[in-house]
């Protein structure tokens, strides 16, 4: 009989391991699904390991990872992906935001012989206008990149054996898994599921949390920021030309004194534009750097 495994990151869940945990057994074994599950603790601070040493010894298909600090949610699910032992590897967050009954539902799709099982978000849950906004460009972007509709993406997936080698097997440390696991290709299926509220605990994330992962998950999927420099470069070529065309005739007919306070200002406009590009270059270098370097993902200190 085929085994699914269930890797679930957990930063703080103290309080969601016991619920998750005794949720997925009902589920799953309920519906006769074979399974493990795999909690990656992310160097949390609370008694998340602790819970997880717990499950474990109530239930043997409980194991755990646990990291020497935090090193974020995409190094916990590579490490749960590097650890599962499953025929199908299934990804979902540890607040029971993503329904265990998807998740069986999933499982059903991977056995009709779909490799990559994508959970959609049918509805976003509770955003404010301004996130809806940049998380809709911000997907735009990542779709022409990975040419492949994101907007309703989510990390919650269920995956072939051969889809998670695959995956294991690509060398980036910088890694985006919910682009990466479109990218691959392989048959893939879809399946709808409703964002349910947290039950416990809260949310990691903040304005500059997300902004900061929308501009890394750009930079690695697109180079679209590179390009758009040459644009904006090739545009102000022509807006200085026809400038010092117009500056040109200013001084013809006598009226000096504002024209050289439009060159200032261009001067100024050009100089922040080139700023601005330098430091997408720097970017783009900097994440060149880290890849060369090529620190590990992720540090275990201990398995259960
Ligand atoms: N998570 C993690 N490492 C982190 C932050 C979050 O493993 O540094 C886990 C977290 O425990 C949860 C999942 O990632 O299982 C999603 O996090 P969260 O619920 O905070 O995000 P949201 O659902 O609000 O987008
Ligand atoms: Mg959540």
């Amino acid at each position: 009989m085929a085994l699914l495994s269930v890797v679930l990151p957990s930063y703080n869940e103290e309080a969601m391991i016991p619920v998750t945990a005794q949720t997925l057994r009902q589920v799953l074994s309920g519906a006769g699904i074979q399974y493990e599950l795999v909690f990656v603790d992310d160097g949390s601070r609370d008694k998340t390991w602790k819970e997880i040493k717990t499950a474990h010894e109530e239930d043997p298909q409980v194991h755990g990872v646990r990291f020497s600090r935090n090193f974020g949610k995409e190094s916990a699910i590579f490490a749960g992906l590097a650890n599962a032992a499953g025929d199908c590897v299934a990804v979902m967050d540890c607040d029971l935001q993503h329904p265990p009954e998807t998740l069986v539902e999933m499982y059903h799709q991977w056995e009709k012989g779909f490799e990559v099982v994508e959970g959609v978000k049918r509805s976003r849950g509770r955003e404010s206008g301004a996130h809806r906004k940049s998380a809709g460009m911000f997907y735009s972007i990542m779709s022409k990149a990975v040419n492949a509709d994101m907007s309703r993406a989510s990390d919650f997936k269920l995956l072939d054996r051969k889809a998670v080698d695959v995956i294991l097997e690509m060398p980036e440390k910088q890694a985006f898994f919910r682009a990466q696991s479109a990218w691959i290709g392989f048959q893939s299926a879809q399946v709808e599921f409703d964002v349910q509220e947290r039950k416990a605990g809260h949310s990691k994330w903040n304005t500059r949390s997300l902004t900061k992962y929308a501009f890394s998950n750009i930079a690695d999927y697109s180079d679209m920021p590179l390009q758009m420099i040459t644009g904006v470069g090739l545009t102000l070529f022509v807006i200085t030309l026809i400038m010092a065309a117009v500056l040109i005739v200013r001084l013809i007919i006598g009226c000096p004194a504002t024209a050289v306070m439009g060159s200032v200002l261009i001067e100024m406009f050009i100089g922040a534009v080139l700023m601005i590009a330098l430091g997408i270059i720097g970017y783009y270098l900097a994440r060149i750097y880290r890849e060369v370097q090529a620190r590990p993902r992720y540090i275990i200190a201990t398995k259960i």
